[in-house]
């Protein structure tokens, strides 16, 4: 099985035009994976999961049908007097399968690797998917402190039964930036990682995100060790999330 993680963040999707154009490309290839190949997910604020998930729930098309939709944070506590957050009990209540948990553009706004460790901790309690983030920042890869930065935020997450459910490989200069991670830099990571998960006896797809497009997606694909993609930029289209998703086929 592989995954297509597309990740809208605050950016405005015309959903109905999203949707035609995912369905029509599917229509139009035939050979389109199937949802037991290739696993979609979007992760959307909670005002589009209230449109998008009717749709997903009355359309007529399987693959479309399948997509499951997280949510983009969670609150790392139960209730209470934390204004503009939102706890995992709700996503749970409302419908949602999950969420990213530790992306770059939150840890910038102050998320620590304790704070990630109890948004993982929540997503556990209500029996939602947690898709953990990592990823070194340019200084940190200038530094050849890579592999120290990424074991250390394994570490600080993967403890006292916590696991990522999904594991993002997503290097900070790549996101949003249009720069791809060349194939050594993530082949190099994936290794770090995939050796620390089989020591912990964890088994969790990895995946990569940062600046994957149409037209890098083949050679991405492609590194050995790799489950799939997380997309940003190129989820906003509904044509070229679709693309990028008939590339990736187990
Ligand atoms: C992301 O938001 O995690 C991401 C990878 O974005 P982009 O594809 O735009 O770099």
């Amino acid at each position: 099985m592989k995954y297509l993680i597309a990740n809208w963040k605050m950016n405005s999707v015309n959903l109905d035009l999203w949707e035609q154009k995912f369905v029509d490309f599917i229509n139009s290839h035939k050979d389109f994976p199937q949802p037991s190949e290739v696993k979609l997910i979007v992760c959307l604020n909670l005002y589009d999961y209230f449109v998008f998930s009717k749709k997903i729930n009355t359309s007529k098309n399987p693959i479309f049908k399948n997509i499951s939709l997280y949510a983009q944070d969670v609150s790392q506590h139960e209730e209470g007097a934390f204004t503009g957050q939102i706890s995992s009990k709700f996503l749970a209540n409302i419908g949602l399968k999950g969420s990213i948990v530790g992306h770059s553009e939150l840890r910038e706004n102050g998320d620590s690797e304790t704070n990630v460790y109890k948004k993982g901790l929540k997503l556990k309690e209500e029996k939602l998917s947690n898709i953990f983030c990592i990823g070194e920042d340019l200084e940190t890869l200038k530094s050849l402190n890579k592999k120290s930065f990424l074991l250390n935020q394994l570490k600080a997450f993967c403890k006292n039964g916590l696991e990522p459910d999904l594991l993002a490989y997503e290097p900070i200069w790549a996101i949003g930036t249009g720069i791809e991670a060349d194939s050594e830099n993530i082949s190099s990571a994936v290794s770090i990682i995939l050796n620390f998960l089989h020591k912990n006896k964890i088994n969790c797809p990895v995946l990569y995100g940062g600046s994957v497009s149409t037209s890098n997606i083949d050679e991405i694909i492609s590194i050995p060790g790799l489950d799939g993609c997380l997309v940003g930029n190129s989820s906003l289209d509904g044509e070229q999330f679709a693309i990028i998703a008939s590339k990736i086929k187990s």
